[in-house]
């Protein structure tokens, strides 16, 4: 009975422990689980807390009745512009006789601008006017765009790209978009605003160049030296770049005016492999052109790690309280769900675009014959960089990627990114608030250039600077930029020109 009562009572005692480790066990889950559940109700408080602050930041419209006098004749004079073929490409800037055909044609289509203005040609073929101000010391304000084009294959196009043919309610044709639409919405206005009788406080320049498509160096390049040298400092540069969108922005049905306070910069970088040369018929194990391939291959796996640049958290911070609560609540706690959207955005070449430094290679060359060996294999690779990542950077990533000493790296050329405008400043409220009184369910944002524009070239001389044209486009808009078939609807260039008329009335005071 002893020995039996000796072995039970340790099974007894073993059983308790156990029973007792179970419970413990127990309550320490349970102490977890709500832990888990106080944190669970804590973040979900936070997330709500902050999404019911994450309300609209959009300015409040005051709107105004857009009227503008005889718009077919103002049509008409863009269509006139468009006619003329003021091309840029591969050989440079467009020819003289076209280029000086479009100058006697603005000459003849806006008198008083050219009775009130001062006209220069600079760089014989681009265009300053000065309308100086009241208080010509006030700081300025500078209105650009240019005047040459891209080529334009007529043979995909549905109208001839130079005839400035109306169909229905659009108006086809190069530069439509980019940038004769610019410069003639930019002289209709100034025009109607001195038949007004306005004259500004401070200096406004308009400022035309002939080259930005080759990339600007004797146009608006110079007409900011000279600026320069004449002193002259400006409040805001407004230049083409980013336009009102239209069903582009998902979960947004209202249009969404993007106004460009930075722009990406570009470089182009040349990779270079020597190899012995030689016939084919021995070849190395590794020849120049497989060095290269295998770089290039590395490269286009490791692309440059992706951020929000300050545009573009400004942007998600003025659209994000315009969605419906389930994105407004993701976009207004970007500290928890930032990794989330990124990924989002790197699902669409768009919006990774405006993540990251693009790498994008884009020549090759090897060997001029079939059975000979390179003696030299050569890549120009272009990238387009992103406002906060420079040359060393860029440069850096790109060795570590190649990770192969065999690559010689060279930079061609570098341009480097323009960082934020302010968003706050009193034109960029001109700007938003203009948009809302032609419109009221415009929402207005702040964005990324992800292209170079002329704009660049004024940083020098002016604190801030915004690329943007109220110019409407939708989703299958965006090709024609460039592209074929390239067009403006009708009413929407009246609207450009009306918008362009109160914001230069604004701005000048
Ligand atoms: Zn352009």
């Amino acid at each position: 009975m002893d020995s039996a009562d000796t072995e039970k009572k340790p099974k007894r005692g073993a059983g308790a422990a156990k029973k007792k480790r179970k419970s413990l066990a127990r309550r320490l889950l349970r102490v977890v689980v709500l832990l888990w559940l106080a944190l669970l109700l804590v973040t979900g408080c936070i997330l709500m807390w902050r999404t019911s602050g994450f309300t609209s930041s959009q300015r409040p419209a005051t709107p105004v009745k857009v009227e503008i006098s005889g718009p077919a004749a103002r049509i008409e004079r863009l269509a006139q512009a468009i006619r003329i073929q003021t091309i840029s490409d591969g050989s440079g800037p467009p020819p003289a006789t076209n280029l000086f055909a479009l100058h006697e044609h603005l000459r003849v289509s806006f008198p008083r601008v050219h009775q009130s203005l001062v006209r220069e040609n600079i760089s014989e073929y681009s265009l300053l006017y000065t309308w100086k101000g009241k208080q010509p010391n006030l700081p300025a304000l500078i209105l650009a765009g240019h005047l040459d084009v891209v080529p334009a294959d007529p043979k995909r196009w549905s109208h001839d790209p130079f005839a400035g043919t109306v169909d229905g309610s659009h108006l086809y044709g190069r530069g439509t978009m980019d940038d004769k639409v610019t410069v003639m919405a930019l002289l209709e206005a100034v025009e109607l605003l001195l038949e007004e009788g306005v004259i500004p406080e401070r200096t406004i320049y308009l400022a035309f160049g002939h080259d930005e498509e080759v990339g600007g160096y004797e146009g608006a390049k110079i007409i900011a030296d000279i600026l320069e040298l004449r002193g002259v400092v400006a409040e805001a540069t407004i230049d083409e770049g980013m336009v009102i969108t239209e069903g582009i922005m998902d979960g947004i049905s209202d249009p969404v005016a993007l106004v460009g306070i930075a722009e990406k910069g570009f470089m182009n970088l040349e990779l270079l492999v020597t190899g012995a040369g030689g016939h084919s018929s021995m070849p190395p194990r590794k020849t120049a052109v497989g060095i290269l391939s295998r770089a290039i291959l590395r490269l286009q796996n490791n692309p440059m790690p992706g951020t929000f640049a300050s545009s573009v958290r400004q942007m998600l911070e003025a659209v994000g309280p315009e969605f419906g609560y389930g994105r407004r609540l993701v976009m207004a706690n970007l500290w928890l769900f930032g990794g989330m959207v990124k990924s989002s955005f790197s699902e669409k070449l768009a919006t990774d675009a405006l993540l990251r430094t693009t790498i994008a290679p884009t020549m090759l060359e090897g060997s001029s014959k079939e059975n000979v060996l390179a003696q030299e294999a050569r890549a120009v690779v272009n990238l387009r960089i992103k406002p906060g990542d420079a040359e060393e950077s860029v440069l850096a990533h790109m060795r570590t990627a190649i990770d192969d000493p065999r690559v010689v790296l060279r930079v061609m050329e570098m341009v480097p990114p323009q960082t934020s405008s302010s968003s706050k400043s009193r034109v960029f409220h001109i700007i938003e608030d203009t948009l809302r009184s032609i419109d009221p369910s415009i929402i207005v944002a702040p964005g990324l250039m992800l292209a170079l524009t002329d704009s660049r070239h004024y940083s020098k001389i002016s604190t801030d600077i915004y690329r943007f044209t109220a110019m409407r486009l939708g989703p299958e808009d965006l090709q024609r930029l460039h592209g074929v078939d390239e067009r403006i609807s009708l009413s929407n260039y009246i609207e450009i020109i009306a918008f362009n008329r109160r914001l230069i009335r604004a701005a000048a005071q």
